[in-house]
């Protein structure tokens, strides 16, 4: 359970938005939102060819990340309230385009899909990189909004990736936006135990829980926009990717095996008096440590 507790607010400097980055400074123009979503099995019963250690994607439904429908609509009341526009990007096969088009029936603005064989094998330091130098070949924008994590590859790091290569703040776990203008922000961030409120200037990296709201549903105005937006296909060349930075070649994480876990055994239950079941617990404990106990 998670309590009303605050932990005083946290003040975040700016990042090196000095390096290169075309950034907004007249803030008297339109604020720009970037939500990066991306496009999972719909089954939470993924699985894996143990011959290639990959994941088997044929004859599976795709759909948006559940966590990144919160970040698209985060970013359009954000639009709603400040104006400006909602850029959705994704980086995936050809088939990702669809996770675009659905953002759009939802009511962003334009979606580009960064798509090149020569992404295929990236891990998440890749992925972020490269999704890192697509929003830089977009110019300029204020905010980048993600899921708190991918339901599939469920590492949570891509979006703090992100900002690692942008070397831009980040605010993980965002339950709240308290505060937001053409400057600064101040969100809520999600605790074990409460929440911490964090000051950033802008532009910065957002990570979104669920918690943050309740996502429209598509609108039959945003169906046909979706069904006749272009979207762009950005390729390794076109957003300037360092060819030893991006697929296999620029992921440092190996994958050396992928299994199911083995279902837990039942365990083994002591009853009595503590007296009584505390040695017998310690002695098997012992028995385990020590390998002669099973
Ligand atoms: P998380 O970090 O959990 O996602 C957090 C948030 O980041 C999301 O909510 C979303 O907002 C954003 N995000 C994440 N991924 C994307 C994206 N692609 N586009 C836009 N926004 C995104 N996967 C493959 O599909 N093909 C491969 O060939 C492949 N090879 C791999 C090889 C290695 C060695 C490793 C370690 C992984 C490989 N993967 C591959 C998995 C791939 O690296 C991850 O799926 C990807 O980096 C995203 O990580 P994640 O799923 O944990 O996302």
């Amino acid at each position: 359970m998670f309590g009303p507790r605050l932990f005083g607010l946290v003040k975040l400097g700016a990042g090196g938005i000095g390096s290169g980055l075309s950034v907004r400074r007249e803030r008297e123009k339109r604020m720009h939102f970037v939500v990066c979503i991306k496009q999972v099995p719909e089954t939470t019963d993924v699985r894996i060819n143990p011959e290639t250690n990959t994941l088997i994607r044929e004859g599976v439904a795709a759909i948006v990340n559940p966590f990144d429908t919160y970040a698209i609509e985060e970013a359009l009341r954000l639009r709603e309230r400040l104006g400006g526009k909602v850029t959705a990007l994704s980086m995936g096969p050809p088939q990702a385009e669809a996770a675009l088009r659905e953002a759009i029936s939802m009511g962003v603005d334009e979606g580009v899909l960064v798509s090149d064989r020569a992404f295929a094998g990236s891990d998440t330091w890749a992925t972020s990189y490269t999704l890192a130098m697509a929003v830089r070949r977009m110019g300029e924008f204020d905010l980048i909004l993600c899921g708190k994590q991918a339901s599939d590859g469920d590492t949570a790091q891509v979006g703090p990736g992100i900002a690692a290569h942008l070397d831009l703040p980040q605010i993980t776990y965002v339950r709240k936006i308290e505060e937001i203008d053409a400057h600064r922000i101040v969100a809520e961030r999600l605790l074990e135990d409460g929440y911490e409120a964090i000051e950033s200037p802008l532009p910065c990296v957002l990570t979104v829980v669920k918690e943050i709201n309740e996502p429209r549903l598509p609108s039959l105005k945003g169906k046909l926009a979706a069904r006749k937006a272009t979207i762009p296909t950005w390729k390794a060349e076109d957003i300037r990717a360092e060819p030893d930075r991006i697929g296999l070649e620029g992921s440092p994480t190996k994958v050396v095996r992928i299994f199911t876990p083995p279902p837990r055994e039942g365990g083994e239950v002591f009853r009595g008096e503590p007296g009584e079941t505390v040695p017998q617990l310690v002695e098997k404990i012992q028995g385990i440590v020590l390998g002669s106990g099973g």
